[in-house]
Parts: C-alpha cells; structure tokens; sequence
C-alpha cells in the first residue's frame, strides 16, 4: 500500500499520537487545558492540606535512647558464651564458629581441661568436655551480625542476644573478650575451674541432667577459693591482640553494664 505521507511536511507523533513530541511551543501550549483562575490559586494551599492532616496521624518517632523500642525476638545482638547449669562452660574450643565465620571475626584458642589437683600444678577444668574455648574474642568491627557462628556451634555455647548498643570511640574496645562474653553467673552456678558433677559425664550435661552446683563441686570451689590456687583462670582474660582487654575490669565501664543473661532472650533459654 502506498504511504500518503511521503513528500508531506508531517510533524512527529508522540507516544499516544498526541503532536506533543517535536511539537513548537506554541502548539503545545494551545493543546494543554485551561486552568482557571482558583486553581493556579488554592494550588499551594492543597499542598499545606496536606501537611495539615498529618499533623492528626500517630506520631511514629521513637524516643531513643529515653525509651528504646524492644527487638524483635530472633533479633541478632551481642554475642553471648553460655554456661551449664552448674557454672561449667558450654565452649569446648572447637573453633568451628571462626571456621564459619563469613568476616573472620572470631578468634578461638582451646586447651585440654585438666583434672590433676590444683596444688600439684594442674590447670583446672572449665568445661565437660575434653577441652575448652581458653582464648575467645569476637571482633566486632568485623563482626556482620549474619549468626553463621551461632548455626555452626555444636554444643549451643555461642548465641545471639538481643542487645545492640555496641557503638565505642575506641576501636580496641570493640574487640570483646571471654571474659565480657561469658554469661555471668546465675544461680546454683559456680566459677570454673572445678570437677564435673561426681558421676556425670559430658552427655548428661547436654541431656539436661545437671540441674545446678552439687555439694561437693561448692566445697571444692570455697578449697580453691582458700588456698589461692586458680588454675588457669587467669588464662581467660590472656587476650592476644587485645592487651588491655587482658587486664581484669581494665575494660570500659560500659561494657561491663551489658545486660545480665537472665535480662536476654538466651539467659532465659540458654
Ligand atoms: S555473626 Fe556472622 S560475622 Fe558475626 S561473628 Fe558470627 S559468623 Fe562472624
Ligand atoms: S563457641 Fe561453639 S563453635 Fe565456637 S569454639 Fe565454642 S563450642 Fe566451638
């Protein structure tokens, strides 16, 4: 069929086949509608209406850090090394949560728990199992909150709490340490090293029958207590890389105000 338009002076089509596109200014002009005179008035005045009825929705700002808003429950927050019923460590040292971690966050030193009497030179024991998390550290300005460590853990030692005010001017205080990630103590809980309840072994802790700090495993802890002899207790403060950290309570003030396990999700439920 033959095209009627060649050799024709034809001004371009815009999208809708309106003549908008190419169109002089005139002509454009000419094919807008007319506004009247009241519009082009109470035009800003609609956009004041607006900000008019907001003024009657809720008010949804959070008055921070007056009256902080609770987490959600799975929130991911400060990490937390939880205990046993008795106060022994649930960390055996396997370094499988530094493994999984996606930013290298995580440093993990373990040793053997040691059962020789304190008085003859033994190290002590910190946890059921064979060994122990003896240096622990999480980097938090690494640190991405993702819980990959938290998944990987085998024996539920390493949890998330709900805790999330982690801002510091020092960088070196960001840098947690065992003894700021171990849940402090509750009761019927101890301070390792001590024995494991007489005639347990590791699997009846994890099957939940251990319930609380026997008779024998108090007298023990108040003999040591007597004597001085610690064990390597000091160990768990024996940070590298973060030496004032390694000093006990050398550490800011605000850290040692983090909340209690029993104040976060997994002190209820570790
Ligand atoms: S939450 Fe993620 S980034 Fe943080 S220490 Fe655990 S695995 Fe590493
Ligand atoms: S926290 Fe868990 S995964 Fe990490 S070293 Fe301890 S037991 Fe192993």
């Amino acid at each position: 069929m033959a095209d009627d338009t060649v050799g024709k002076d034809v001004a371009p089509k815009g999208p809708h086949g309106s003549s908008e596109v190419g169109a002089p200014r005139e002509q454009r002009a000419a094919d807008e509608p007319q506004k009247g005179f009241l519009s082009e008035l109470f035009a800003p005045v609609a956009g004041f209406g607006v900000s008019f009825s907001t003024m009657f929705r809720k008010v949804a700002t959070e008055e921070y850090p007056e009256k902080p808003r609770p987490t959600a429950p799975r929130f991911h927050g400060r990490h937390q090394l939880n205990r046993h019923p008795d106060g022994l460590e649930k960390c055996v040292g396997c370094e499988l949560c530094a493994w999984a971690c996606p930013a290298d966050a995580i440093l993990v030193e373990g040793a053997d728990n040691d059962d020789t009497p304190l008085e003859q030179g033994g190290k002590g024991r910190f946890s059921p199992g064979e060994r122990y998390g003896r240096v622990y550290q999480i980097n938090y300005l690494r640190c991405i909150f993702c819980g990959l460590c938290i998944e990987a853990c085998p024996t539920r030692a390493l949890t998330m709490t709900n805790f999330y005010e982690l801002a510091d001017n020092d960088r070196g205080k960001l840098i947690f340490t065992k003894d700021q990630l171990l849940a402090p103590l509750q009761g019927g809980m101890l301070p390792p090293p001590f024995p494991m309840v007489d005639g347990m072994e590791e699997r009846d802790y994890y099957q939940g029958k251990v319930t609380s700090a026997t008779d024998d495993q108090k007298a023990f802890v108040e003999a040591r207590d007597a004597s001085g002899a610690d064990g390597d207790r000091d160990g768990i403060v024996d940070a590298p890389g973060n030496p004032g950290a390694s000093v006990p309570g050398a550490h800011d003030l605000a850290h040692a105000a983090h909340p209690t396990a029993a104040q976060t999700r997994e002190g209820a439920n570790p």
